[in-house]
């Protein structure tokens, strides 16, 4: 496995403290420092809607420094079938959003690894993965347990229903990794929204300028009738781009409204 890590744009505990209204923000039900300095917050950024919307609401209701970092994950496709072309999509959408998310919120540290898997038949499932990476950029920027690492995940992912069983063993195998990462039990805390958002909260919170910028779609394609070769677009197939359009259509009823 091949594994390379790139830090792009300057550390954000550089920048100028929130304004007075920031400051009075609801920090999303924590306190905005601990020990005199501002709480730590990583968002592991697919460049789709949840992990985006995620990433905003930070930026946007906390005083926390915020780090973002993207896995450009290449790994065969769930069916074997052909290589995923996921990685590209998602790597198009990030470099579109960092520009646009700064300049309509804050600053914050954006910054990208690399993990090639298409040697292997059987490989981690993809929040396991992004958890594992999540550790150690964590522990690399000081991560402590006052601090948190953000799951962007929406109403509809069976996995991440507060008070199943499934909730409780998802996130005790990812406080494991973490664990496991840090050889100690002071990890940072494992966040997720409560209550969840929806996948039209999370678009109608981005809005126009901004949600459509992100991807959904688990299996783009290459060309095609007016791309160029190389150029990836949704496969308007599976589930994420079925249930896309009527987002985009209730968002823009929503701002005509
Ligand atoms: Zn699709």
């Amino acid at each position: 496995m091949e594994i390379i890590n790139r830090t792009e744009t300057a550390d954000p505990r550089s920048e100028e403290g929130a304004s007075d209204t920031r400051e009075q923000s609801s920090n999303l039900g924590r306190p905005a420092c601990s020990g005199g300095r501002k709480i730590r917050s990583l968002v592991m950024w697919s460049g789709g809607l949840d992990s985006t919307y995620a990433l905003a609401r930070l930026l946007q209701e906390t005083t926390d420094e915020v780090y973002a970092h993207h896995i450009h994950l290449n790994a065969p496709r769930d069916d074997a079938k052909s290589r995923s072309r996921r990685c590209e999509f998602e790597a198009q959408a990030i470099s579109r959003l960092v520009v646009p998310l700064k300049s309509r919120f804050r600053s914050f540290e954006y910054s990208e690894s690399r993990a090639d898997l298409t040697a292997f038949a059987c490989f981690a499932r993809d929040t396991t993965s992004a958890m594992f990476f999540a550790a150690q950029l964590a522990m690399s920027r000081g991560f402590t347990p006052f601090d948190r690492i953000l799951v962007g995940v929406d109403d509809e992912d069976p996995r991440w229903r507060p008070g199943t069983e499934l909730y409780a063993l998802r996130r005790m195998l990812m406080n494991r990794i973490l664990r496991a990462v840090w050889e100690s039990e002071e990890i940072p805390y494992l966040y997720v929204f409560y209550p969840r958002p929806s996948r039209a909260d999370a678009f109608a919170y981005l809005g126009q300028e901004l949600a459509p910028l992100t991807v959904s779609c688990r299996h783009p394609e290459a060309g095609g009738l007016g791309f160029g070769d190389h150029a990836l677009h949704p496969c308007n197939a599976c589930a994420k781009c079925r249930s896309r359009p009527k987002l985009e259509q209730d968002a823009e009823d929503e701002a005509a409204a």
